[in-house]
C-alpha cells in the first residue's frame, strides 16, 4: 500500500501551480533551483522519508530515548538515518553553502521537510533544534564563534539545543535563576538547572552546543537582565579542537505522550562549579526594545487636522 505521509499532488500543486517556485531561479542567488532540480530535491526527500525515516517510527515510539546514569541513548535505528541525513545535507537546506547549507529557497526546503516531519517527528527534533541553535550563532555570534561552531552544526557533526526553561520559569522566562559570572579570560561561569530540554543529551553526535539563557550577576530582574551563552557539552578550544568535558550533567529524561524518541532532558549546569560558557551577542538583551508603534489607523488629529498615517 502506498504510504502517504504528505500528499505528492498537494506538494506539487503548492510548489508549482500556486507558488511557481521555478520562477525563483530567475534570481541569481537561486539560479540552480530550476523546476528539474526542485523536483529532484522533493523526490529525494520523499524517498529518504518513506524508505529510511518512516521505519524508525516503531523504535522511536516503543524504545524511545533511554536514560542511564547521565547518558542518553537514542534508538539504534536513528544512527543510520542520522548519517544519511548528514550525507544528504538536509539539516540546513536554506542556509549559506559557506557554512554547510544548500542555499535552497525556503519554500522548497519546507516541502522537503514536510515529508520528513511526517515520517518521524521525534527524530526530526534533533536536526530541527540543531538548525535553530546554529541560526542563533549565525545571527549573533562573532566571526570567531561562527568559525568554531557553525559549519559543524549545520552539517550535523555536532548538534544543538536551546536552554530556556527552568522549574520556576516556563512561559515567564524572565523568572529564570540560572546565573553567569564573568571570568578573567572573558568566559563566564554558568550555574543553574534547566528542564524540558529537547535533544539535551544523546549519543548521535560527538558534541552538543547549548545556547543557554542566564542572568549575569548584578543584571536587572526580569527579561531585561537575561543574556545568552554558548555552553558546549565538550569545550571547544580556540583552534577548533575539543577540550575538556564541560560541567553539564543530564539528570533525567521526561516521560511524555508521543515523541518518545526525542530526548527531553533535565540538565544541571555547574553542579561542580565548572560550567563554562561564552557570551553570544550582547549582555542583558533579553528584552527587545519597545516596538515603535506604527500609526496605522487612518486617523485625523482633530486639533491639527493632520492625517498621521494610512496602511
Ligand atoms: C515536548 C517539549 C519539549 C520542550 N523543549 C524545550 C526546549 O528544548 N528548551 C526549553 O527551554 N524548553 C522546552 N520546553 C519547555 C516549554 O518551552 C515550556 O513548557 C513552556 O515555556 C511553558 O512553560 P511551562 O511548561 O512551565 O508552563 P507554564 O508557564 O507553567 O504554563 C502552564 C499553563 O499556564 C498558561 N499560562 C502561563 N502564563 C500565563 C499568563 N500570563 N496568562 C495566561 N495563561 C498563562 C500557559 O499557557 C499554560 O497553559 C519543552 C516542552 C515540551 C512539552
Amino acid at each position: 500500500m502506498a504510504q502517504q505521509i504528505a500528499d505528492r499532488r498537494d506538494v506539487d500543486f503548492v510548489l508549482h501551480e500556486l507558488l511557481h517556485v521555478e520562477e525563483l531561479s530567475e534570481h541569481e542567488i537561486f539560479a540552480e533551483f530550476n523546476k528539474k532540480t526542485v523536483d529532484l530535491i522533493i523526490a529525494e526527500a520523499r524517498n529518504l522519508a518513506i524508505k529510511e525515516i518512516l521505519p524508525t517510527q516503531i523504535d522511536s515510539d516503543r524504545e524511545g530515548a533511554h536514560f542511564d546514569a547521565g547518558k542518553v541513548t537514542v534508538p539504534e535505528s536513528f544512527h543510520r538515518v542520522w548519517e544519511l541525513f548528514k550525507e544528504g545535507e538536509w539539516l540546513a537546506m536554506i542556509e549559506d553553502p559557506k557554512w554547510g547549507g544548500q542555499g535552497m529557497p525556503r519554500a522548497v526546503a519546507l516541502a522537503a521537510s514536510d515529508y520528513m516531519n511526517g515520517a518521524n517527528f521525534a527524530f526530526m527534533m534533533y536536526p530541527g533544534l540543531t538548525h535553530g541553535a546554529g541560526k542563533l550563532v549565525e545571527s549573533f555570534g562573532t566571526e570567531q564563534q561562527k568559525e568554531l561552531f557553525l559549519k559543524k552544526m549545520y552539517t550535523g557533526e555536532w548538534t544543538g539545543t536551546m536552554l530556556l526553561t527552568e522549574p520556576e520559569a516556563g512561559s515567564d522566562v524572565g523568572a529564570l535563576s540560572a546565573s553567569a559570572v564573568k571570568n578573567e579570560d572573558g568566559t563566564y561561569t554558568i550555574a543553574g538547572n534547566k528542564i524540558f530540554i529537547s535533544s539535551g543529551e544523546h549519543d548521535l553526535a560527538k558534541n552538543i552546543i547549548h545556547p543557554v539563557l542566564a542572568r549575569i550577576e548584578g543584571a536587572p530582574d526580569g527579561t531585561a537582565g537575561i543574556s545568552l551563552f554558548i555552553v558546549p557539552k565538550i569545550w571547544v578550544n580556540e583552534d577548533g579542537s575539543l577540550g575538556e568535558p564541560n560541567d553539564v550533567v543530564c539528570t533525567g529524561v521526561e516521560e511524555k505522550m508521543g515523541i518518545h524518541g526525542s530526548a527531553t532532558c533535565s540538565l544541571s549546569l555547574g553542579s561542580k562549579g565548572k560550567c563554562r560558557g561564552m557570551l553570544l551577542g550582547e549582555e542583558n538583551k533579553g528584552r527587545l526594545p519597545a516596538p515603535v508603534r506604527p500609526t496605522c489607523m487612518p486617523s485625523i488629529m482633530p486639533a491639527s487636522g493632520f492625517r498621521v498615517g494610512i496602511c
